[in-house]
């Protein structure tokens, strides 16, 4: 089954590729070579997966998936939220993100947060939504170097290790992305194989 993943963040290829293995057949909008930005305009993770799944949807005209993922810390409110990517600014490199998330906590001391996954599918122009939830908490500095985004500074519950001193298969089996695309997986696999 042909798939398009709508993404530019070839972190979130690599991972889900992991994820949805044959019958799926997942590209990625590099391999198609098209980069064109695809807008995040909702307030929430929900509405933004489903457009991004949507607006690929409408120019390939093939099943797509897209997800969108946020970072819910209890202490600040569960901010960044739909502002993960964009929390220290429009730009904002992981560093900057990590630096003010760990900056905002230094007088808190319920540091725990959660990572919530929202996957979109669209398929027959109809869309669905699949969500993973990896709780955990925010490590009072950065540790590790696999992995991408906040993955230094958040250590799932049960563990103590952050996500970023895991493989990529550990994080694999444990993410909300995990999560999310497995529910997704066997949805496709129940309905349409
Ligand atoms: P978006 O879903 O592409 O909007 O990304 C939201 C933000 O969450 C970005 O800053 C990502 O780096 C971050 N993010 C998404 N998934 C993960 C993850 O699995 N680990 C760590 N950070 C993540």
């Amino acid at each position: 089954m042909k798939i398009i993943f709508a993404t530019h963040n070839p972190y979130k290829v690599k991972e889900v590729k992991k994820l949805l293995k044959a019958p799926f057949e997942i590209t990625s909008l590099a391999e198609l070579n098209d980069h064109e930005e695809i807008p995040e305009p909702y307030e929430t993770i929900p509405e933004n997966a489903v457009h991004k799944a949507k607006v690929i949807y409408e120019k390939y005209q093939t099943t797509v998936i897209a997800e969108d993922t946020g970072l819910e810390v209890a202490a600040l409110g569960n901010a960044p939220g739909v502002y993960t990517a964009r929390y220290a600014g429009e730009k904002a490199t992981a560093d900057q993100n990590m630096s003010k998330l760990l900056r905002n906590l230094e007088e808190k001391n319920d540091r725990t947060a959660q990572f919530r996954t929202v996957a979109a599918l669209y398929i027959n122009g109809e869309s669905l939504i699949f969500e993973g939830i990896l709780k955990g908490n925010i490590h009072q500095k950065a540790q590790g170097t696999q992995g991408f985004g906040y993955d230094p500074v958040f250590m799932p519950l049960g563990y103590q290790r952050t996500l970023a001193e895991m493989s990529a298969d550990e994080k694999n089996q444990i993410s909300h992305r995990f999560i999310a695309f497995d529910k997704l997986s066997k949805f496709l696999l129940e309905k349409y194989t």
